[in-house]
């Protein structure tokens, strides 16, 4: 494996090694630059290198960096907390903190299962997701995630959750358009609900705007209202996989902000803490948590490094910095002027399907034939070809799926760090546009 012991994600592939990073952009050993367009992962939302986060890095560091969570808490885990009871503006209070995405979503579903158990409602433990969704890796959080291509390898072990479709306007599921459409895609979690019987139903997961399986799909208006009410009427926890969207991503706090529909339990991860470290959250309203405190008075979940007091306090100091800084705000204002530097720019190509998203969650959807939205045959690798000739022109872009029922479609997704400035958004698509210059040479020939 080219003289290496570490299991990349492609194994035998050359991947080059960076040795610093500043601002949004990353550095290899070669001394190449990289601007860092998808924030890594839709992750390092406030950049490489911030100070103020090194520094309670270290000051955390020269404290304690691990106490475990059943012998004791910490001032970090407490503070971090109450940070974020703050910024949900005190309607979810709770959190229980882990340590990926993945999990946060795995304890929001077992949470959601627990609550109706403590309640008397033991068999309401299914938990009903959207195709085209992405929930995470482990068995449970791939449970409940429509993206097809990640759960094939694993059908067998997967619980039997189901999906419905997702508010996909550019390929609709029903062939209809918003409004006349009179959110079929909403209505259709109503039917399924009524075919299993909301006796057997824990929650409802959704991504406010879709990333992973989707590249930035956001509802129409009314849409979430719609779901939420659903969900109330039925007894059905709603959770909100913000993960992705999280802490300004979408040019708000919570993406979730953008409707009015108060999820109950939501998912937090990757911008929680920027990246500097590894950390996550499951975070509940008081009316879930609730029959717990009345019941068992313990939830069954947790890691060995769930609230380590290192992680806590670099999240602290990155949600400090996200408010201080009004990172959300520009986040949506950034966005806008990002926003439309890009629309300029692919009116000048034919293979562009449809460009979409909110705040700084941007994704751009390819297609062979504009008119017909033909999908380009998977073996044509556009999505590779784009993501390949983009970082070869020093720009990072994040690979996505973009199909019904998550199969298929070429797509990528334009995230970078939320403190990008104008000029440098300016310089981010000068790059593009060579990549897809490029790009449209080598899929015409
Ligand atoms: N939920 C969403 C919306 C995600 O985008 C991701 C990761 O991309 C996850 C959950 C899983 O997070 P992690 O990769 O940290 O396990």
């Amino acid at each position: 494996m080219n003289g290496s012991y570490l299991i990349k994600p492609v194994l035998d592939a050359d991947y080059p090694v960076i040795s610093h990073g500043k601002g949004v952009f990353l550095f290899d050993k070669e001394g190449r630059d990289y601007l860092d367009a998808s924030s890594g992962a839709v992750t390092a939302n406030l950049g490489h290198g911030v100070q103020e986060i090194i520094t309670a890095m270290a000051e955390q560091a020269s404290k304690v960096s691990f106490v475990y969570r059943s012998q004791f808490t910490s001032e970090a885990a407490e503070k971090l907390a109450e940070k974020i009871a703050e910024m949900t503006k005190g309607r979810l209070e709770y959190s229980f903190f882990v340590n990926s995405g993945s999990e946060a979503t795995e304890t929001a579903m077992k949470i959601a299962i627990q609550h109706w158990q403590e309640k008397g409602r033991p068999t309401k433990h299914r938990i009903i997701s959207r195709w085209m969704s992405y929930h995470g890796i482990t068995i449970g959080a791939l449970s409940m995630s429509g993206h097809v291509a990640r759960r094939a390898r694993f059908t067998p072990l997967l619980e039997d959750y189901p999906a419905i479709d997702a508010p996909y306007c550019y390929r609709c599921p029903f062939n209809s358009t918003y409004p006349s459409c009179g959110l079929a895609c909403a209505t259709q979690l109503e039917t399924a609900i009524k075919r299993i019987g909301s006796e057997q139903i824990a929650a409802f997961i959704a991504e406010p705007v879709i990333g992973a399986a989707g590249a930035a799909i956001a509802p129409p208006e009314g849409y979430f209202e719609k779901i939420k009410a659903i969900c109330d009427e039925n007894d059905i926890l709603f959770i909100a996989d913000e993960v992705m969207t999280g802490f300004g991503r979408t040019g708000k706090i919570l993406a979730c902000d953008h409707y009015r529909a108060e999820p109950d339990i939501i998912a937090f991860g990757k911008g929680m803490s920027g990246g500097y470290t590894p950390i996550a959250a499951a975070v509940v309203s008081e009316k879930v948590i609730e029959p717990i405190l009345n019941g068992s008075k313990s939830i069954m979940s947790g890691h060995t490094f769930s609230a380590n007091p290192q992680s806590c306090a670099v999240s602290l100091a990155v949600l400090n910095y996200v408010d201080e800084n009004r990172i959300a705000e520009k986040a949506e204002e950034t966005g806008r002027y990002l926003s439309s530097l890009i629309k300029r720019l692919l009116t000048g190509f034919r293979f562009i399907g449809d460009f979409r998203g909110k705040g700084l969650l941007l994704g751009i959807e390819f297609v062979r034939r504009q008119d017909t939205k033909e999908h380009f045959p998977a073996a044509a690798g556009i999505t590779s070809l784009i993501i390949e000739t983009a970082a070869k022109n020093g720009l990072l872009l994040y690979p996505s799926a973009a199909g019904k029922e998550g199969i298929g479609g070429d797509a990528v997704i334009i995230a970078p760090p939320l403190t990008i400035t104008k000029r440098e958004c300016e310089e981010l698509v000068r790059r593009l546009r060579k990549t897809l210059e490029e790009a449209e040479t080598i899929i015409r020939a």
